[in-house]
């Protein structure tokens, strides 16, 4: 089985790191030249600051609500990063984790029986916070696709899952899939999700798990179509890749780069 681990609203979670009064309080990090949001404490989401948005069009709302405006400070987040990364390797061996991006790792869990995966997520997301501050979710998956859609569910009902979610039976996995709309799949983009509802009806992620793998090929980006809806049928196609150790390998240099993933 492959976990994500993601950190919940990175660059808002950094900032607050050293403000432990702005714990439940609505914050926001600022691209840079302060032009457009980039990440959102749930407070912010909830009041409807909207990722990515241009920063001059939120700001009445901003103001309002009194919500907490930083700056981005990449040097922070990257040395963060470094740090929950660290943690990740110590606790499963660092041959199991793949850096993904400034805040995510996929995870090897190949060692852990099903039976223990609740708990092994549990104690990772413990760990995390404990030693670093920062809260993470865990999403716990036969493939790395299933295992975003697991992550997504944890995000959406941080209190119901205490921020993890195992998919480890056909029943759970069907489930989860059925709940997350089509866009929100890991790797189909805005326009592959708008083709797929208006010109196949396709709405949600089991029915697109459900289409051939030939149809992937043919209508959603050839291999890697094919790809996507393999690992949504749990084959693993996706395979885990070299990890980035190096402080100084390219993803913590493009640390500065600001992406609506955060
Ligand atoms: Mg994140």
């Amino acid at each position: 089985m492959k976990a994500i681990v993601d950190c919940n609203s990175f660059y808002c979670s950094c900032e607050r790191l050293f403000r432990p009064h702005l714990d439940d309080k609505p914050v926001v990090v600022l691209s840079n030249n302060d032009g457009c949001i980039i990440s959102r404490s749930d407070e912010a989401k909830q009041i409807g600051v909207e990722m990515a948005g241009p920063y001059f069009k939120a700001k009445p709302l901003i103001e309002k609500h009194n919500v907490a405006t930083f700056s981005s400070n990449y040097n922070l987040y990257g040395d963060l990063s470094w740090r929950v990364m660290e943690t990740l390797r110590t606790v499963v061996g660092k041959e199991n984790v793949e850096v993904y991006s400034v805040d995510e790792a996929f995870l090897n869990l190949e060692n852990f029986t099903n039976d223990d995966l609740y708990k092994v997520s549990l104690h990772i997301r413990e760990t995390v916070e404990q030693w670093t501050g920062i809260k993470v979710s865990v999403g716990v998956a036969p493939t790395k696709v299933l295992s975003k859609v697991a992550n997504h569910l944890a995000k959406k009902n941080k209190i119901a899952t205490q921020c993890c979610v195992v998919l480890d039976t056909k029943e759970k996995i069907n489930i989860a899939l059925q709940k997350t709309p089509v866009g929100d799949v890991w790797g189909v983009g805005r326009q592959y999700a708008n083709k797929l509802r208006d010109e196949w009806g396709i709405y949600d992620a089991l029915q697109l798990q459900q289409l051939s793998e030939a149809f992937g090929k043919k209508h959603l980006g050839g291999v890697v179509g094919e790809r996507l809806i393999r690992e949504l049928k749990g084959i693993v196609s996706n395979e885990m890749e070299d990890e980035l150790v190096n402080k100084n390998d390219c993803y913590y240099q493009n640390v500065w780069q600001p992406c609506y993933r955060y």
